[in-house]
Order: structure tokens, then sequence, then C-alpha cells
């Protein structure tokens, strides 16, 4: 059987399932007969959860650093709180009830009153409460529970959903790929899997539901298509393509270091996006001219607090000084949409996307702003650094932001800080009014990048994370294309460079259009980088300007993206 999805990452993997599914837990009312031996059982699971999270403490140490550990810290003391542990072991003896039973509903009650508390911190505290618990009574029912950063053989993953902290934590020598029920091309755990190079395979709709755990398949990233339990013949098929696919990959790497130039000259730069300082390694193995988008979102996430003013100049400092004198755009905080961070204690919102978000809340809880850009700043003499700010919809937010950065300068200067005095500070283009009024923008920025992923939910109205309208969400809309084209004219006419940092930007088929309509700097998960620098050569200027021109002619998506596929020899 052959399942269709959204191909998120491209490559052919092949092993057995690894289903991760969220059982609903049945907690059983028993009378128990031995107190004392059901007080033990208790005691037993207790250790047993400690025991397992001291393993994974260790282990989120080695991979995430001391900090990001600190949450399983938190957790391990929340095992030796003698309120929680007393009031269970007091409830065995007095009710002669079964330790699950009096756990549950301890842990019940705990989470209420810590979430009833106005305290934010506290509140942030039942959701801790809630996993310990959640841990105990499996122990405690003997459920097992995966841990998908130490696995002991090589699986496929296949899950509803995955969060970036599993993606980010997941140990690429064990899994070798993975598939999901939900998310689109531009989900943050497709653009994770392409950081990691995992094949991957999203939008499957329900193929948790039809596939068991250790089933065999394959998944081919690129077609977007899960084999499931295929034949031997079908096997040693995708056996050979593997193998071209990964001696393809090679022999590209002869372009590593050579620069991006079309056949009569025009020279133009690849960069990579990132979302972590440990994606260097990849995006200096596959030769990028430097970063276009470090997604610094990450850096907040999977954590129990906002990170600190040095953590982050750490962070920030590594990226800058791993790529030497190599451009490096720094997004500043773009959280929100499917971006979520617990410890905030956002509302919940009828449209995330629309919502209070990114630089919205940059210039609302400045706090958090300052300690960034003071980072930034302090980072910034340590490499080539260009500052930009996401979900910019008017000048206004320029201004206030560029405000706010002036105070941060200040100040630094006033505590006789060093930093760089000529880092660019450019913004996103991901709004439609922002590309409607980039004539106005381009008057008091360094640069613009377009963020695709974002300007054609937006433009068209298609959510970019629902399957159900994937067919939808198009970069190939004449009237994305037109945007995109004001854009850089706009940028051009004032004199500012004008790249692309969303997925767009790495497709085979619209590169020859976006250096027609004179893109300046393209964007990319690594892995696309040599395909496209091998791309670039063989076409001409004045050849991708008719190309361009061509595309402007047509009317419909379906007519652009086909013209587009012939050109690059994908129809
Ligand atoms: C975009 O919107 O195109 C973009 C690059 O940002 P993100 O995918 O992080 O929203
Ligand atoms: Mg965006």
């Amino acid at each position: 059987m052959v399942a269709k999805g959204i191909g998120a990452s491209k490559g052919i993997a092949m092993a057995p399932v690894l289903l991760l599914k969220e059982e609903t837990i049945v907690i059983p009312e028993i009378k128990v007969e031995s107190i004392d031996q059901e007080i033990q059982r208790f005691k037993d699971a207790v250790e047993k959860s400690k025991a397992q999270l001291e393993k994974i403490q260790h282990l989120a140490e080695e991979k995430m650093g001391k900090e990001k550990a600190e949450i399983f810290g938190a957790h391990l003391l929340i095992l030796s709180d003698p309120e929680i542990i007393n009031t269970v072991e007091k409830g065995i003896k007095t009710e002669e009830k079964n330790a699950e039973f009096v756990l549950d509903r301890t842990i019940n009650n705990f989470v209420e009153i810590f979430e009833a508390m106005d305290d934010e911190y506290m509140k942030e505290r039942a959701a801790d409460i809630k996993d310990v618990g959640g841990r105990m009574l499996k122990n405690l029912l003997h459920i097992d529970m995966i841990n998908i950063s130490q696995l002991d053989e090589e699986v496929i993953i296949v899950a509803h959903d995955l969060a970036p902290s599993d993606t980010a934590q997941m140990d690429k020598e064990k899994v070798l790929g993975f598939v999901t029920d939900i998310g689109g091309r531009t989900s943050h755990t497709a653009i994770m899997a392409r950081s990691l190079e995992i094949p991957a395979v999203v939008g499957l709709v329900t193929i948790t539901s039809t596939i068991k755990n250790g089933d065999y398949v394959i998944i081919n990233g690129e077609a977007g298509e899960v084999m499931i339990n295929p034949s031997q013949e079908i096997i040693e098929e995708y056996q050979v393509k593997q193998k071209q696919y990964v001696a393809y990959r090679s022999k590209l790497l002869r372009l590593k270091d050579e620069a991006t130039v079309t056949k009569d000259g025009k020279q133009v730069e690849l960069g990579a996006n990132i979302g972590t300082a440990k994606d260097l390694k990849g995006v200096l193995y596959n030769g990028a001219e430097g970063i276009g988008l470090y997604r610094t979102e990450f850096l907040y996430m999977d954590r129990p607090s906002l990170p600190t003013e040095e953590e982050q100049y750490e962070a920030y400092k590594a990226v800058l000084a791993g790529m030497a004198d190599k451009p490096v755009v720094i997004r500043t905080l773009d959280i929100g949409g499917d971006k979520e961070i617990p410890y905030l204690n956002l509302p919940k919102e009828m449209n995330p996307f629309l919502g209070y978000r990114a630089l919205r809340i940059c210039l609302d809880q400045t706090d958090i702003f300052k300690t960034q850009l003071r980072a930034l700043l302090r980072a910034s003499i340590y490499g080539n650094l260009k500052i930009m700010y996401p979900m910019v919809s008017s000048i206004e937010e320029v201004r206030q932001a560029n405000a706010i950065l002036d105070e941060v300068k200040q100040q630094l200067e006033s505590e006789g800080i060093a930093f760089s005095k000529d880092f660019e500070v450019g913004i996103m283009i991901e709004i439609p009014t922002a590309a409607l009024t980039s004539d106005i923008l381009a008057k008091e920025v360094d640069f613009f990048s377009i963020g695709t992923n974002d300007l054609i939910q937006y433009a068209t109205a298609v959510d970019r994370m629902n399957q159900n309208i994937a067919h939808l969400y198009t970069p190939y809309h004449p009237g994305v294309i037109r945007m995109i084209k004001m854009v850089i004219e706009n940028g051009h006419k004032e004199g500012i460079w004008v790249g692309m940092c969303g997925e767009a930007a790495g497709e085979p088929p619209l590169i020859p259009l976006l250096l027609g309509l004179g893109l300046d700097e393209f964007s990319m998960s690594a892995t696309s980088i040599l395909p496209a620098r091998e791309l670039v050569a063989t076409l001409t200027t004045e050849g991708t300007q008719e190309i361009a021109e061509k595309v402007l002619s047509l009317t419909t998506a379906e007519e652009i993206e086909a013209y587009l596929k012939s050109v690059v020899g994908l129809a």
C-alpha cells in the first residue's frame, strides 16, 4: 500500500515503524489487601521515575546544554516533594485504595491548586506536576514510555505530529525518517526535518491509524510517498534509488567552495536557514555563502523560562564566529503561530497566526526584546551581523523597534561595552501590507528578506499548516508573484538588497523566475544549496528575464507551475 502526503524533506529511508501514539490511560479504583505492599509499589514507581528522569536529564545536558536540561531537574524535585508523596501514602493507608487511583486524584488536586494561582511561575508548575504525575502513573501501570533521543534500533517514526522539541532531540543515527498525520511543507516540523537532513513526509491525515508498530515502510521524501510493507522487489528498487541519491549528493560537493554565478557571470548569494548553532556543521558542509535566516525562537523553546542575555550572547557569538566574515542574518524573536512558549502564558487565541506574536510581543514586552538586542549587539563584534525584524506590517513598527534598538545601543555605550557600529538592520516582508508599502519601508531599512511561507498564507488566506487546503497553498499564485516582483523593484529603487528566506527560495522551479525578477539573495535549507548552485550555473540573466516576463503573462497558478517545472526539466 502506498500513502500519499506532502514531501517535507528529501531522501529515501526504509526501516520498521515506531508508532508514537498518545494512549488514554484508564485508572482503575481497587480496594487493596495489603497496604504495605501498595505503598511499596508506589515507592518503586517513584524510584523508577527518578531513574528515568536522571537519565533523560543527563542526555538532555549533553545534547542541548545545561540550561535546557534544567526542566528535568525541576521534575526530579517534584518526585521528592513531601507534600505530594506523603499525601499519596496517607491516602493509600486511610482509604485502602490502590496507588494509581490515589496518585491520580492527588495530582489532579495539586494541578488545580497551582493552575488557580495568580503567580505566573506557580501556574507553570502545574504543567510540570501533570507531566511527572503522568510518568509515575505509567510506571505503576507498566505502560512503556519511549524516549526518541535514545533508541536501540533504526526506525521510521510515525506520529500524529511532532513538537519542535521532539525533532530537535531525535537521534539521527537511529531515526532514519519520519511521517506525520498533520503539517505542510512549511510547518516547523518539516523545516526541522530539512535542517536535520532526515527524509520526511507530512500531512498524511490518518497514517497513525493505518500503520502498526513494526510495519516495514519506505519513505520517499521527494515524492511525499510512504510505502507500507512493500514487496522485496520494491525494497530492492528503492535501495538502488537511495544509492543513486547519495551518489548525486556527493557529486554535488564539487560545487561546495564555488561562487554562485549564472553562465553570463551574474553572481547571487545562497544562504542557509538555521534554527540553532548546531546546524552550522551542515551549513558549512553544504557550502552556504552565509546565513540568510537564523530563527532565534528555538532558543526560547523547550525550557522553563526565558533564556538569559548571556545564554543568547553565547549562541549568537557561536554562529557569527562560526561563519567567519560571511553575512549572518539573525531574526529577532518570532514566537506565536505554531511556535509556542508555555512559560509566557500567552492567552489561547482563535487565530494564532493573526494574533499576539513576534514583533508585536517584542514591542509590547520590551524587556524581552531589549535582552535579545543587547545579546545581539554584544555578539556583533565576532562576525558580520545583520538584524532582521519579523512580522512587520507597517513603518511605525520599524520605527518603534529601531527606537528600542537605539536605546539599547546607548545603554551599552554608557556601560562601555563594545559592539559593531555598522551592522545592517532589515525586515522580513511576509505580510501583504508590508509588500504593498515596500516603497515606504525601503527608505528606512537596509534590506528586505521575503518570507514566502507566511506571505503566501496571508496573501491567499490559506493556512500554511492545514493539509486539507494544501493544494491552495502555492507560491505559483500570480498574486504572490506580483507581490514578490513589487518588493524586489521597490527595494532596488532605494538601493537596498532583497533576499528571500521562505521555502520558495530553495524550490528549483522558482529559482529561474526569482533570478529573472532580480532577487539578490536566496536563503534555504542547507541541503538545497548545492542543487540550487548547480541550477544557477545553467542560466543566463537574459534567459531568466524572459522566463519572468512569460510568467507574468500567465493567468493561473497551475499554468505557471507547469511552465516553470518544464523550464527546469521537472515536467
Ligand atoms: C516565512 O514566513 O517565510 C519565514 C521564513 O518565516 P517562518 O517560516 O519562520 O515563519
Ligand atoms: Mg514567517
